[in-house]
């Protein structure tokens, strides 16, 4: 059920009670107070009668009940609606008022009678007809002796009809009110609601177009509806940034996976057109495509990773000896390196727990950077210390230099310097290097001077501490800044 109509029926029901509850009240009230004035009436004419009669009492102190049908004419205590009647204590009409003509009184049954000559006096609703009437029952005394039975009655009708109306203005207006604020609330709720249906046709037609630019139109009030249009856009916003993003990325991917095998096509193609004789040219050829291969399988490697990353997945951990990673690296970047010096400049022994082939793809991501940046002539420098609880792993270059507002976003996934956009990368590198050092409890910082160089160096907590570590906040985690730049 649409909520137009659920609101509607909602709001329709409490109104009804609402004014069932508030109607039923009034006429409650109305008819009790409407009885007492009535009842009040009865007394009054009855006491008037007895007063009369006592005054007859003065002057005869023993009447009986053919002396009270004496007093001279009840139609003095008679009112157009008021009627005055006496019985003897057998239940005989004795006198009545004019008003009655032709009829009378009801008497009492048996079981009533009794108690209203003892003295109780008996109040009750009776009908004449089609009249109904309020009676009033009460014995005459003299000298505690009930001598007669006097009977006032006064006609409801005019009660009855005031409650009738008011019942009819209660049901008419309530009916017309509660119709009225049914379709007030109704056409309320369209009005309300409707926003949402255009964002809704809105959201169906970006599904449909696959439109990400598409946005949803703003109501001119900022109410709930508003809020969510904002919202939705927003989301909108980031999901096309996203989208946007990651077709970038698909394409660079394209492309830097095309660069390294159309390098080792070419290659292929100058040792087939004859190279293989010549043994400098194909020593120049295989080298080569030992590069791109180790190029491409780094790529690979780092595509991976970021798929593990994203999947959320926990490395392994094992006891991995740095020293020994330093030195593979070493010897794989020697060949790597095409007229920059590469040099091991300190190596501690030091033991880390964690995965030695992500660590390993740490370094190769720094020093393929390293590489990347720095021009022939330059010196790419490893190193390995101990450093209290931690082990520092440093890749440091002679090379471009990072100007210092990139440095805060290297380490994002995907960026790439200004200056590197068309040198080629993928722009996650550095972002998986970060990832790496964080999930072994470590952390990555960078130093560098726009032409003089650049120095990574890693943090990893040693063996000892890495359990330690696994629990508790590194206290190097807790310096403030992971960037240091040394521009001067
Ligand atoms: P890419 O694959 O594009 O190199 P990275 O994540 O590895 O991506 O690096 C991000 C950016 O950081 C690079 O585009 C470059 O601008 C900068 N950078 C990384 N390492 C170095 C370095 N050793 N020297 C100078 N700039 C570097």
């Amino acid at each position: 059920m649409a909520i137009r109509v659920r609101l509607t029926l909602w709001y329709g029901g409490i109104l009804a009670l609402l004014l069932l509850l508030f109607g039923g009240t009034l006429y409650g009230i109305l008819q009790g107070s409407l009885q007492a004035g009535v009842d009040r009436t009865l007394e009054e004419t009855a006491e008037k009668v007895q007063s009369s009669v006592r005054r007859q009492i003065a002057v005869t102190p023993a009447l009986n009940w053919a002396e009270v049908v004496t007093i001279p004419s009840l139609d003095v205590f008679a009112a157009p609606d008021v009627f005055v009647q006496v019985r003897d204590p057998q239940a005989n009409l004795a006198v009545k008022s004019a008003n009655l003509a032709g009829q009378e009184l009801p008497g009492l049954s048996a079981v009533d009678w009794g108690p209203v000559l003892s003295g109780t006096v008996d109040l009750r609703t009776v009908e004449i007809g089609t009249v109904r009437l309020r009676l009033r029952s009460e014995p005459v005394l003299s000298q505690g002796r009930p001598v007669a039975v006097l009977q006032v009655a006064v006609s409801l009708r005019a009660m009855d009809d005031a409650l009738h109306r008011l019942l009819a203005l209660l049901l008419g207006g309530g009916s017309f009110g509660l119709v009225l604020a049914v379709l007030g609330g109704a056409f309320l709720a369209q009005q309300a609601l409707s926003p949402i249906a255009r964002v809704t046709e809105t959201a169906r037609r970006i599904a449909a177009t696959e439109d990400l630019g598409e946005r949803l139109t703003r109501p001119a009030v900022q109410d709930e509806v508003g809020q969510l249009v904002t919202t939705l856009n927003e989301m909108l916003d980031r999901l096309q940034r996203l989208f946007q993003g990651q077709q970038r990325f698909i394409a660079d991917v394209s492309h830097e996976l095309r660069t390294p095998l159309t390098a080792i096509r070419g290659n292929l193609e100058v040792l087939q057109r004859g190279a293989r004789t010549d043994p400098a040219l194909l020593a120049e050829s295989l080298d080569d495509i030992d590069r791109e291969v180790v190029r491409l399988s780094r790529m690979v490697a780092d595509l991976l990773a970021l798929a593990r990353a994203e999947a959320g997945m926990r490395l392994e951990r094992r006891p991995v000896e740095l020293d020994r990673l330093l030195l593979e690296t070493f010897r794989e970047a020697r060949h790597l390196a095409r007229g920059v010096a590469v040099q091991l400049t300190g190596e501690d022994q030091a033991q880390v727990l964690g995965d030695a082939d992500r660590l390993k793809q740490l370094l190769l991501n720094l020093v393929d950077n390293a590489f990347k940046y720095t021009p022939a002539g330059g010196t790419v420098s490893l190193a390995l210390s101990r450093c209290g609880d931690w082990a520092c792993l440093s890749v440091a270059d002679t090379g471009t230099g990072i100007p210092e507002d990139e440095l805060g976003y290297i380490f994002d996934r995907y960026y790439r310097g200004q200056s590197d956009r068309r040198r080629g990368g993928m722009g996650l590198g550095l972002s998986i290097a970060h990832w790496i050092a964080e999930e072994h409890g470590g952390r990555i910082e960078v130093e560098s001077k726009v032409g003089e160089g650049t120095t990574f160096t890693v943090w990893l907590p040693l063996l000892e501490e890495s359990a330690a570590v696994a629990n508790h906040q590194s206290p190097i985690a807790n310096h403030q800044s992971s960037i240091i730049n040394r521009q001067s």
